[in-house]
């Protein structure tokens, strides 16, 4: 990442992207695709809708392009409405895409971690998945992360103790922006803090998760 000190995992800034390593997450206008760097697309648990086989249509095939680099978000919500073996059904699809490209999982849980987790295994995943905006225990946190799980800190992270993370490895961690009004260099202030950590050494991390994950041949790695 010889340009670009911080990396994003999760955005929904345009403004953001265009300049820097970050991942534009689309979950609608899959046709401006084209014109990002890199991103992410995925049916939202929020978005499935009657009309969802249409657009799962669609971002199957976007899903091909070389700046798609990883599938999601997708996951499972338990506060939406829409019916959890719906949720399900869309998900299964999304990991088996994820597999077929060999693309990591950006996923959405809410209130739903073990049956996230039951389905990986049911599917047989192999790509890496990163729980994006997490904001619960630290305790659930750990248990993900010995599980070989990526975890991504947002905004929420300040609910955190100056300190509380810094007994997660940070070779499983990342950090986003999402769709808050905060910059990438900020969050890795906050998270560096609460992970205890200087915050080049936190940087050099990231990066190297960021290697990882979403493979060597991007030019900001
Ligand atoms: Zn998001």
């Amino acid at each position: 990442m010889a340009n670009n000190q911080f990396f994003d995992v999760h955005t929904h800034s345009k403004e953001s992207t265009l300049k820097k390593a970050a991942v534009y997450n689309f979950y609608k206008d899959f046709h401006l695709v084209k014109n990002y760097p890199y991103c992410s697309v995925g049916l939202h648990p929020w978005y499935i809708d009657t009309n969802w086989e249409t657009t799962w249509n669609i971002i199957e095939s976007a899903a091909n392009q070389l700046n798609v680099i990883a599938i999601g978000e997708t996951g499972l919500d338990k506060i939406v409405t829409t019916p959890l073996q719906q949720q399900l059904k869309v998900f299964a699809l999304h990991v088996q895409l994820a597999n077929q490209l060999q693309k990591p999982l950006i996923i959405h849980c809410v209130r739903a971690f073990n049956e996230v987790v039951q389905q990986l295994t049911i599917l047989q995943n192999k790509v890496p998945v990163i729980f994006h905006g997490f904001n619960k225990s630290v305790a659930l946190a750990q248990n993900l992360v010995q599980q070989g799980f990526y975890i991504s800190f947002g905004k929420a992270i300040t609910k955190y103790a100056v300190g509380e993370l810094s007994i997660l490895p940070l070779s499983n961690i990342f950090v986003e922006t999402d769709d808050a009004a905060i910059s990438i260099e900020k969050m890795y202030d906050l998270a560096a803090y609460r992970f205890n950590i200087d915050l080049n050494v936190f940087s050099l991390h990231i990066q190297q998760n960021a290697t990882t994950v979403f493979g060597k041949n991007i030019d900001w790695l």
